[in-house]
């Protein structure tokens, strides 16, 4: 469209220099309208193509999002998955979060053994409910029935313990008729001292495991941070 006036202006000037029933025509005022038009089509059209690259663009990064946030999150629960705690973890410490409460379920698989699988998905939502997220406290499903919480402020230890204490009540009331109360155990570290994610969560675990071994539905914890290692007794302890 923006070429099509300095054509006809062409096609003036051929014919009525060429042919002789014509006398010669220079077209113009043809050819300023077609300076014109060329000026503001092409100049519609390149902001067209931008509008378009910046549409696509934008739902690119749209998409991007979205997968990110699929390969961060936990289908089942909608809690952020192990993948999203390993990512933000380095991030999370920065920001103050200095508690890690590693939660699991006591008897889980009776649960899925004495009534269903489906059963069993539901506990695990509800547990979910128990464990929603908020500015000071993270909430992660490490996989199967075992939760993490990283969490911030004076207070850590005592909301970690509301929400597992929080856990058999809302199991009992999303999935009722269930043959005894579902609880969980828990193990707290302090995350203040720098290490990794899985030398903290191993401590974490270590506690989770002692809870278990005292007769489940407690908590087990550590208050003190880790002891500091130097380099010395890194290497002394292999
Ligand atoms: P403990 O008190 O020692 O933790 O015993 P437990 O039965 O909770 O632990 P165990 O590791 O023996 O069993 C965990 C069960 O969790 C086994 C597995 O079938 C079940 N499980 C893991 N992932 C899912 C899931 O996504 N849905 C359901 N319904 N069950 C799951
Ligand atoms: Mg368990
Ligand atoms: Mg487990």
């Amino acid at each position: 469209m923006g070429y099509a006036p300095m054509v006809a202006v062409g096609l003036i000037r051929l014919a009525t220099g060429v042919l002789p029933w014509f006398d010669s025509h220079d077209a113009m005022l043809v050819f300023y309208a077609g300076c014109l038009c060329e000026i503001i089509f092409t100049t519609l059209g390149v902001a067209d193509r931008f509008m378009t690259i910046k549409r696509e663009r934008d739902r690119a990064r749209t998409e991007a999002d979205l997968l990110e946030r699929l390969s961060n999150t936990d289908p089942l629960t909608g809690l952020l998955n192990r993948r999203a705690i390993e990512t933000q973890f380095a991030q999370l410490r920065v920001q103050g979060f200095a508690t890690l409460a590693v939660i699991d379920l006591d008897h889980f698989k009776a649960i899925n053994d004495l009534n269903s699988h489906l059963v069993g998905d539901a506990v695990l939502k509800a547990v979910a409910s128990a464990l929603q997220p908020g500015p000071d406290l993270h909430a992660y499903r490490l996989g199967g029935e075992e939760f993490v919480l990283f969490l911030r402020g004076d207070d850590a230890a005592l909301v970690a313990e509301r929400r597992r204490t929080a856990i058999p009540i809302l199991v009992a009331k999303a999935v009722p008729g269930l043959q005894q109360p579902v609880t969980a155990s828990m193990g707290l570290a302090d995350a203040s001292a720098p290490e990794s994610f899985a030398q903290l969560y191993e401590r974490a675990d270590k506690l989770l495991y002692e809870a278990k071994s005292a007769g489940r539905n407690r908590t087990r914890s550590a208050t003190q941070p880790a002891p500091a290692i130097f380099p010395a007794q890194q290497a002394l302890a292999g």
